[in-house]
């Protein structure tokens, strides 16, 4: 059994922004089927940005979600999922035009993955600069954002400004481009556009499919992870699913093994992930520069995407600080 090093507090008093789309997937009521043979579907309240916000917040964190949802029913049902699990629904603005962003996700029998998006354009797409609270982005320690944002106008130009308004006030900027393909034109526009902010952040964490899609090498190797360093980085992730993690700093690199469980669902383990990760660092920065600390924060993180795989959906499915502790101990 392995110690656990608990000395990095998750509850400290920083504050982490995550910027971006929330939306509800709808996912059939039974599995292996296409969404035309589908018979019913559930709502899953989704999107990564914000499914890192609830997951610092469910580790006992403070943390902010900063997007933009419809005026209507489902759009205020996300903005209440947010705020009962702790998440400050300050950053949040609401389109009286269009609707909240809708996904219809299916894994067929096949193994194909099928998406079908409202997004005609969805209310996160319309999010304008002019409407970002300016207040609450300074206010973070951690800014977090993904890369969908990126995609359209307005939204780009206000994800941009949140950057830089961010930065300027001193928050450590943190990036997991989280690839939707579907969602783009063209896969060159997607490597293109995530690419575009990619010196900005200081922290990055891509997945192992994300990697061979960003550098074009079918190798995860550190070749190649490193091929995607800048000078402004101080940490670089690569997550490895059931193989767990590798990280990259200045002046080390190694690899974190994950925790064997039950998997039932991956949705939401690399957001998972990212919520313990910025949890611990929020508040102490030093940890980027120790490697034992890191490690250990590291093996907390792959405990948290562990345990999110071990139930269906994401957000039911993120872990408290005791359910961490718990499966770091058995292991
Ligand atoms: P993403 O959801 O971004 O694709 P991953 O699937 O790599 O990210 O998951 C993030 C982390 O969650 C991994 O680094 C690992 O620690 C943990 N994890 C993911 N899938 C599993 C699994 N099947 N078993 C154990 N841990 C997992």
């Amino acid at each position: 059994m392995s110690p656990v090093n608990n000395d990095v507090p998750v509850t400290g008093k920083g504050l982490i922004v995550s910027f971006g789309e929330m939306l509800i997937d709808f996912v059939p009521t039974v599995s292996g089927v296409s969404l035309a043979e589908a018979p019913g579907f559930l709502k899953a309240p989704g999107g990564a940005p914000a499914n890192v916000a609830i997951a610092v917040s469910r580790l006992g964190g403070k943390a902010a979600f900063v997007g933009k949802l419809g005026d209507d029913e489902f759009g205020h049902m996300l903005a209440g999922i947010l705020k009962e699990n702790g998440v400050s629904a300050e950053g949040i603005n609401f389109d009286q035009g269009a609707r909240t962003a809708l996904a219809f996700v299916t894994l067929r029998a096949d193994g194909e993955r099928e998406f079908m998006f409202y997004r005609n354009p969805s209310a996160d797409m319309l999010l304008r600069p002019e409407e970002l609270n300016l207040e609450l982005i300074r206010s973070a320690n951690v800014f977090h954002y993904g890369s969908i944002s990126l995609i359209v106008e307005p939204c780009r130009s206000a994800h941009l400004k949140a950057i830089e308004v961010a930065k300027d006030a001193g928050a450590l900027l943190s990036y997991d481009p989280n690839l939707r393909l579907p969602l783009w034109p063209s896969p060159e526009e997607a490597r293109e556009q995530i690419l575009s902010i990619w010196d900005k952040a200081e922290v990055i964490k891509v997945s192992d499919v994300e990697l061979e899609f960003l550098t074009g090498s079918d190798k995860i190797d550190d070749a190649s992870a490193l091929s995607l360093w800048h000078d402004n980085l101080k940490l670089l992730l690569v997550t490895l699913g059931e193989k767990g993690c590798r990280y990259y700093t200045k002046h080390f690199h190694g690899e974190v093994k994950a925790f064997h469980v039950n998997t039932v669902d991956t949705t939401g383990a690399g957001d998972s992930f990212v919520g313990a990760l910025l949890g611990k660092i929020v508040d102490d920065r030093s940890i980027l520069e120790d490697e034992a600390r890191l490690r250990q924060v590291l093996k907390f993180a792959n405990a948290c995407g562990a345990i999110t795989t071990t139930k269906k959906g994401a957000i039911p499915a993120l872990p408290n600080e005791p359910e961490v502790l718990a499966l770091i101990k058995g292991a």
